[in-house]
């Protein structure tokens, strides 16, 4: 054997088929003494979506371990298209993101499916597809070891949604042993209801998210207390407070704070609806995973409380009892969604709730450039939904400080623990001026190496 050959064996292939230069779309191949990984297949959620998210820039069934760091559909909502495109190996993923996967990936099919029929295009999978993905789909606990050729792998805690892991991968023995980690998105530690995420040592090389590689978060101590002054007006001028929420986790933060404003009696008791078929069946999943919570939380319910219901709480089952809701007099929260008013049955509620001054709408979430949500959260007095001119005259009001993700000074601190054994640090998942940012930052602050990958590029890893 020659010097070259040997040299080729010692290097891994690292391929970025998605979430470089953007936040969505995550799809990472790594390519390792013959085992081909990918770790996530995400949906891009933006322009020329579609187009991505119909194929694949290489074949699927040459792909042997598919691993799924989280729940979110940037992560896991190209899966279905992965399996129906020949993909026949085994899926792993914690065992929140192996059930939550189930209702993501059923409201992908409906989702994407509306918009293959207005772009008058096939649907990219269906619910079929969706079982056979299910069906390949394995679940390993946080912190137990498993196998994949010659590697060890383990889950650890990434805090950002339920069930959310960062993958470490280690080969080698003695001084040849690496370690490499890829981070999937991380938490915006500490988190209501999730543990922290766990610190990294003795790590070789690191594939980090950079959505928020740029910025900080403002201050979220005050988010509660913006939220229970939103409940006070309501309750005095009993009308209706509208909160579109995303199903998955700020749906469920929403239900643990009210809970606690509610029964502590920080805000009046007025009635709390979930109108969100998708919300409520993660909610559900949220019930079955407490003993995955940090210990706060875990307390809270040993003592007896049940976090995610509290007087006055009813979850709306059926279209009917969403109708039905308009008709309620007096104050009254209506958490709803799509998140950010791109369709679900939030839309019918703004329609009705919208034009009166007693009503407020308060977004708790990211409104995407273009979507109906930043229209009314930017002021607009006349927006349409569904064709229809609807006068915004109720009360316009936003809270951030609830975000999912690491901020850029705490990425910074998360790969301060590791940073003198880092051999290269691989910048993803976040917009270019996000990721060059954050690059930039770590080379200046840590002096690691840290590169921000384009679409598609290749790279060799000693691994
Ligand atoms: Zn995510």
């Amino acid at each position: 054997m020659n010097m070259s050959n040997k040299n080729n064996q010692q290097k891994s292939r690292l391929t970025f088929y998605g979430g470089a230069g953007t936040v969505t779309g995550a799809n990472f191949m790594f390519e390792v003494r013959g085992k081909t990984i990918l770790i996530d297949c995400g949906i891009l959620q933006a322009k020329g979506g579609f187009e991505q998210n119909s194929k694949f820039d290489y074949d699927p069934s040459k792909v042997d371990v598919l691993i799924v760091t989280h729940a979110h559909a940037d992560h896991l909502g190209k899966v279905p298209k992965l399996v129906k495109d020949g993909f026949n190996g085994v899926i792993y993923s914690s065992p929140a993101t192996k059930d939550l996967a189930k209702p993501m990936l059923a409201d992908a099919v409906k989702v994407m499916g509306e918009e293959a029929r207005k772009l008058g295009r096939d649907p990219i999978y269906s619910n079929k597809d969706v079982d056979d993905a299910l069906a390949l789909w394995q679940s390993k606990d946080y912190y137990e070891e498993f196998s994949i050729g010659d590697m060890s792998i383990r889950f650890l805690e990434a805090g950002h949604i339920l069930g959310s892991v960062m993958v470490e991968m280690k080969r080698g023995v003695g001084k040849d042993r690496k370690t490499f980690v890829f981070t999937g998105d991380l938490g915006n530690t500490p988190a209501p209801l999730l543990r922290e995420t766990d610190k990294i040592v003795d790590v070789d090389y690191l594939l980090m998210e950079s959505v928020y590689g740029d910025r900080d978060h403002e201050d979220r101590e005050d988010r509660i207390a913006k939220l229970a002054k939103a409940i006070k007006r309501t309750a005095k001028s009993g009308g209706t407070l509208l909160i579109p929420a995303f199903s998955m986790q700020r749906t469920q933060i929403l239900l643990y704070e009210l809970n606690k404003l509610i029964e502590s009696g920080s805000v009046p008791s007025i009635p709390v609806y979930l109108d969100s078929p998708l919300g409520s069946k993660v909610t559900d999943i949220f019930r079955k995973y407490t003993r995955i919570f940090n210990d706060r939380v875990q307390a809270e319910i040993k003592a007896g409380d049940d976090i995610f219901d509290f007087p006055k709480f009813i979850e709306i089952e059926n279209s009917i009892g969403s109708a039905k809701l308009s008709k309620n007099k007096g104050a009254k929260i209506i958490i709803s969604s799509s998140g950010m008013s791109v369709g679900g049955r939030v839309l019918s509620h703004e329609k009705r709730f919208l034009g009166d001054k007693d009503n407020e709408i308060l977004f708790v979430g990211y409104q995407a450039v273009h979507s109906l949500g930043r229209q009314i959260q930017d002021g607009n007095k006349i927006v349409y939904i569904n064709k229809e001119k609807v006068h915004v005259r109720a009360r316009v009001n936003s809270i951030s400080g609830f975000s999912a993700h690491k901020d850029s000074s705490h990425l910074v601190k998360f790969v301060e623990s590791t940073a003198s054994t880092l051999k290269k640090v691989f910048i993803a998942m976040g917009e270019p001026r996000s990721s060059l940012f954050l690059a930039q930052r770590l080379r200046d602050a840590l002096g690691v190496d840290a590169v921000v990958p384009e679409h598609n590029q290749s790279v060799e890893v000693e691994f």
